[in-house]
């Protein structure tokens, strides 16, 4: 099981085998997380997402999904394109939460990567409230068997830090 550590702060400058990016299924970049990925990374993250919707995704990465290319220009190796559901009211999309987080883990499994950095996916233009989010993804990294060794929440604003705090406190006891 892997060591789940909480930092408040900016993932793309995070210095670790690889970032996960709250990426939208078109992969082909957004706002929030998935901008500044790609505005700090430089172009080959976004040519090598192209080559992805071409080659093995015409229609998108599905919801639950991801898959990795470089980090270009960032101090990670990888990024991991996540895609975690827009909020409902009406129905529990938390599975398709939770499988984002245990599919980026398979990924970087694959790909060897042993300390990754997860922001809180679904929490910004994708609505979820984040105490909500918090415990979704902790359990869901928390219940992953994977080779991880660490996965570090990179929170960027404080509510959001203590509210990782929170879940992980839960998942403690
Ligand atoms: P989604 O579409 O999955 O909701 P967003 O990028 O809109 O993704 O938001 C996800 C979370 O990422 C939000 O909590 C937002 O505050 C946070 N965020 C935005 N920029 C950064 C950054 N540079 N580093 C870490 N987290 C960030």
């Amino acid at each position: 099981m892997a060591r789940i550590t909480l930092v408040q702060g900016d993932i793309t400058e995070q210095d670790v085998d690889a970032i996960v990016n709250a990426a939208n299924s078109s992969l082909l970049g957004g706002g929030g997380v998935d901008g500044a990925i790609h505005r700090r990374g430089g172009p080959a993250i976004l040519d090598e997402c192209r080559r992805l919707r071409a080659e093995r995704y015409p229609d998108g990465l599905p919801t639950g999904r991801a898959v990795a290319t470089t980090a270009g220009d960032l101090p990670a190796r990888w990024v991991i394109h996540a895609v975690g559901p827009v909020y409902s009211r009406s129905e529990d999309r938390s599975g398709l939460l939770a499988s984002c987080h245990a599919e980026s883990l398979r990924v970087a499994d694959e790909l060897g990567a042993r300390i990754v950095a997860f922001p809180a996916i679904s929490t910004g233009v994708y609505r979820y409230p984040v105490e909500e989010a918090a415990e979704v993804a902790v359990g869901a990294v928390a219940d992953a068997e994977t080779e991880v060794e660490e996965v570090r929440f990179v929170l960027f604003d404080e509510p959001t830090y203590r509210s990782f705090e929170r879940a992980l406190q839960e998942a403690r006891r």
